[in-house]
């Protein structure tokens, strides 16, 4: 039954988990605003936030099955979806056996309830060994560098923005992203107050963002030469014998193999490769040694780049070298009251990192996964192993992913697709039955993930605002389509279900007939509960006194500040040597590349990506009042590279590199550095059998048409999206192509 009045939650699309009122008026959401109640945002909100009741009202939102015939599509009971599912799983099983899967998941599936949970399930049982993921489009050299340095793949260093006293950005935006891998309540209003206090704010970056814009400095490197830049400072710090180590130090491995390979990287050698001058190396790394306290954060640009693993190493390094890893005003760990990510590691233990080789280009898994960018040539080449049944959950790569021309064409190759999404969107289009999950509203929240990339230990517990009628819970759906791929397609889901929680009690020391008699209720809440009950601040059903359960925050709708950061390097580390592995041999078997790329010092014009407040990948385009307005889908170019050019604003131009071409209107920005042009990426809805009536009027293009799917970070695997060498010139535009879409 739906209950009018205000609802507090969390808001679940970002890392920012801002506190919200929903506000429900004749069984809609009639508002939806900052909750200033809320004891971690304290009232901050963006514009995304305040339109989920827009999102879960949305007439395009699929409510109910879909399953495809032909170009028709039809609504569907839950029955006749898996039957057709179970029909079309059968015929690839027997046609080309038991391994012709392959799974692509997307960002969303970190943000919904049940997929977080689940699909780690879904996919044990579903026997699919290709494992792909929006991770390999903008994070994964993160994932990889922790989980070399550190023994975990989340072990990632969050910069204590509170603390500090120099903050530095590393190919970051928050003031669009709100912060990513990186969740504070409000990063812009805390730049301005440790500038307030006499503290200093740096961002590096291509692009003189709005980020930059309210900083102290910004440093215009070229795209991709983070890396060489962060060398030449760690090479001022040795040569300076400025190195520090302090608390940390007989907690780090391979301190002289590092000092042999910076001695290679000094700022002159490297300034002409970064575009800048030696000196502001110079002076950074002068900044770093006199300064107390300093955080560096790293983001999407540092990992979408050809030496992304390089450069999400080096910021770790660079606070190691200065005494601020795990140190208050430094970065530190964060201690996540429900350890999602500990708890459902991608990578089992005992799993190597570097693993198997793609079938078609021979390119290994990294962490479990093979780059996203092999997905279209696996799909395409026929041969054993080739691709012939796909699942996707969350995700949209034919406009996310990396060299998404020929993944569109790929994907009618299929015999069987299945996508749980929300909306008959780009890449679902192509499915043979989409399963809707619950909306944002009808589903109850819990950030496990953000919560992660915290440095407060926390937790907001949020009840669904909506009821999900007239549809089996989520966690029995996910986990029959697993079931039916694994060629089970009458396995009892609740047996699964119990057997996968008593293996999470078990793995977590506790006794597991114990957990399941205390939590008999199957689905995601109980996971929820586990997690928080053996988590750092847990119960431990029963055995420490005060500790957390998820009781504990039922009746806390503003939520609950737990405990601050506390330095954990004490606790540990699963690597090889048991400490601080901060020269890992296979990220150094990368240096003679950087080396090369260095000495080449390539000046073509390049692509970056840029991000918008009121965007979210493609996410979020059907939603009127987040796109109305003035045109953002645009090729932001410098003057001078226009007048260059011959280049006007506003023009139509076309836009190429060797993956592809797209037409777009040209927008002049000297706020950009000159030899980079910049594009926001999620857009080219332009498909007419999408169902996204409000997207489609606002189509843009799509910029990862001009990735090129072997352009990646060696070591990772992750696709290149900043730093694309690309053409531009005026648009010859066909009739018709309104859009400005591929050509
Ligand atoms: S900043 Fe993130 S969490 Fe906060 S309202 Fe916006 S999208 Fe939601």
């Amino acid at each position: 039954m739906i209950q009018n009045g205000l609802h507090h939650r969390s808001c679940p699309l970002c890392e920012g988990m801002c506190g919200i009122t929903v506000t429900v008026e004749g069984g809609r959401a009639a508002s939806v605003r900052a909750n200033r109640q809320d004891v971690w945002s304290q009232g901050h909100i963006c514009p995304k936030g305040t339109t989920l009741g827009t999102l879960h009202h949305d007439p395009d939102r699929l409510r109910t099955p879909m399953v495809r015939d032909g170009n028709a599509w039809k609504s569907a009971s839950w029955e006749a979806a898996f039957e057709r599912l179970e029909m079309l799983v059968g015929g690839v099983r027997n046609r080309h056996g038991p391994h012709a899967f392959a799974a692509y998941g997307g960002n969303m599936a970190g943000k919904d309830t049940t997929l977080s949970r689940y699909s780690g399930l879904m996919l044990a049982t579903s026997g699919i060994q290709q494992i792909y993921s929006s991770g390999t489009v903008d994070q994964h050299p993160k994932n990889l560098s922790a989980m070399l340095m550190f023994g975990n793949e989340w072990k990632i260093p969050i910069p204590d923005l509170d603390n500090t006293d120099l903050f530095i950005i590393f190919g970051g935006n928050p003031a669009a992203s709100k912060g990513s891998i990186f969740s504070h309540r409000d990063v812009m209003g805390a730049m301005r107050d440790l500038r307030a206090r006499g503290g200093r704010v740096i961002v590096v970056d291509p692009v003189r963002t709005q980020t930059a814009r309210s900083a102290d400095q910004w440093i215009g490197l070229r795209p991709g030469s983070d890396a060489a830049f962060m060398l030449g400072v760690a090479h001022v710090l040795f040569a300076r014998d400025a190195v520090r180590l302090r608390h940390l130090e007989g907690l780090v491995e391979g301190l002289e193999s590092l000092r042999d390979i910076v001695g290679g990287f000094s700022p002159q050698s490297v300034a002409a490769h970064c575009g800048i001058e030696a000196m502001i190396i110079e002076d950074l790394a002068e900044e770093l040694i006199c300064t107390e306290r300093s955080a560096i954060y790293g983001r999407i640009g540092t990992c979408t780049q050809s030496f992304g693993t390089l450069a999400s190493w080096m910021i770790d390094v660079l606070a190691i070298l200065t005494g601020n890893l795990d140190r208050r005003g430094g970065s530190m760990w964060s201690r996540p009251v429900a350890p999602l990510v500990d708890m459902l590691s991608m990578l089992p233990a005992g799993m190597p990192i570097v693993m198997g080789k793609s079938r078609v280009r021979g390119v290994p898994a990294v962490l479990g996964q093979f780059p996203a960018s092999c997905m279209a040539e696996e799909i395409a080449t026929p041969g054993p192993g080739q691709i012939k049944g796909l699942l996707t959950f969350g995700a949209n790569p034919a406009l996310s992913a990396p060299d998404s021309g020929r993944l569109v064409q790929a994907l009618p190759l299929l015999e069987c697709m299945v996508s749980l999404d929300n909306y008959l969107n780009e890449t679902t289009r192509h499915a043979h039955v989409i399963l809707p999950s619950p909306s944002l509203l009808e589903s109850e929240h819990f950030d496990m993930w953000s919560w992660v990339f915290c440095l407060t230990s926390g937790g907001h517990y949020s009840p669904p605002v909506f009821p999900a009628t007239g549809r089996p819970e989520h966690w029995r759906v996910v986990t029959r389509v697993g079931a039916i791929i694994g060629g089970q397609p009458n396995a009892d889901v609740e047996a699964m279900d119990d057997g996968y929680f008593r293996g999470l009690a078990t793995a977590h020391g506790i006794d597991e007939d114990m957990a399941i008699e205390a939590l008999p209720e199957r689905g995601p809440t109980r996971i929820l509960d586990l997690a928080i009950r053996t988590g750092p601040f847990g119960d431990r059903f029963g055995t420490l006194s005060n500790g957390l359960t998820l009781e504990s925050f039922r009746d806390k709708p503003d939520g609950l500040i737990i405990a601050p950061a506390i330095p954990r390097a004490i606790e540990g580390f699963k690597t090889p040597s048991g400490k601080i592995e901060i020269a890992p041999a296979l990220i150094l078997s990368d240096i003679h590349r950087l080396e090369q790329a260095v000495r080449t010092n390539d000046s073509s014009l390049v692509l970056v990506s840029r991000r918008h407040l009121r965007s979210l990948n493609s996410w979020m385009h059907n939603i009127d009042t987040l796109v109305k307005g003035k045109e953002r889908c645009t090729l932001q170019m410098h003057s001078t590279d226009a007048a260059t050019h011959g280049l006007v604003n506003g023009e139509m131009v076309a836009l190429s590199s060797v993956a592809g071409e797209i037409v777009v209107p040209l927008e002049t920005n000297d706020d950009i550095r000159p030899g980079v042009v910049s594009m926001p990426h999620g857009w080219g809805h332009g498909d007419p059998q999408t169902r996204l009536g409000v997207a489609q009027a606002h189509a843009g293009s799509n910029t990862n048409i001009l990735s090129p799917g072997t352009m990646v970070d060696v070591i990772s695997g992750n696709a290149v999206l900043n730093g694309i060498p690309v053409r531009v010139t005026k648009a010859d535009l066909p009739s018709g192509n309104e859009f400005g879409a591929a050509i």
